[in-house]
């Protein structure tokens, strides 16, 4: 089972993906946790894609296609995974067809926000280093909570939620976020969910169009 997530930055895809493949009992792969986890190590990677994150461009594709084929070809990723801000590029899609063969990926899910609510989350996001879990910082801030509540890692903004580079990272990503729904709408792989509906909504949405890839017992559970 091979599931992508499309949505422009802030469209709530990382939250649904990592659920998702958490009910399918399969590998969750952000290439933007990726890119971060290699920044912390302070890897040649990491160090090539921090100046591309700053500024809220694309990391090159050679180097992002090379970073996502290594961790899907890995153990557990083997029975299936969902896959969160990768492909992002018409490039990076064909590389992930050839590279799966057996008529690449089974679906496509597509959440779909306006963008001034993108904007709106994003600028009120913060982030948590360690476990990178996403949170809307007005209702910690309403609960007194200043550590992830998942974890109890320390809360940031991510430099890439500032207003202005969440400006130009929609810029960058609207076109490209176009073609990939041609993309993969062409192949009858599009499902289109609801992105404005609340993470539960949402959730049963992503649940229902996943429901014909998971066993009964799976699926029941991620709709409850
Ligand atoms: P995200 O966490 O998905 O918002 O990604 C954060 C940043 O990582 C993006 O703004 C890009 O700079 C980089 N990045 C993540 N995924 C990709 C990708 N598939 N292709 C190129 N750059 C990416």
């Amino acid at each position: 089972m091979r599931i992508i997530f499309l949505g422009l930055a802030g469209a709530g895809k990382g939250t649904q993906a990592k659920v998702a493949a958490e009910h399918m009992g399969v590998a969750f792969v952000s290439s933007g946790d990726l890119f971060r986890f290699h920044q912390a190590e302070g890897t040649p990677l990491g160090l090539l894609a921090k100046g591309y994150m700053e500024r809220g461009e694309l990391v090159p594709d050679d180097v992002t296609i090379k970073m996502i084929l290594e961790r899907i070809g890995q153990e557990d990723a083997k029975k299936g995974f969902v896959l969160d801000g990768f492909p992002r590029t018409l490039r990076q899609a064909g590389a992930l067809d050839r590279a799966l063969k057996e008529g690449g990926i089974d679906a496509a899910l597509y959440v779909k926000v306006r963008e001034e609510e993108l904007v709106r989350r994003l600028s009120d996001r913060v982030s948590c280093r360690r476990c990178g879990t996403p949170y809307q910082k007005e209702l910690l801030d309403a609960q007194g909570v200043r550590k992830c509540p998942s974890c109890g890692g320390e809360l940031y903004q991510r430099p890439d939620d500032q207003p202005e580079v969440v400006r130009r990272r929609l810029q960058v990503q609207r076109p490209e976020i176009a073609s990939l729904v041609g993309y993969y709408a062409s192949q009858g792989k599009l499902t289109e969910i609801e992105g404005e509906q609340g993470v539960e909504g949402v959730a049963r949405e992503v649940s229902r169009a996943l429901s014909k890839y998971a066993s009964p017992a799976k699926t029941k559970r991620a709709i409850s």
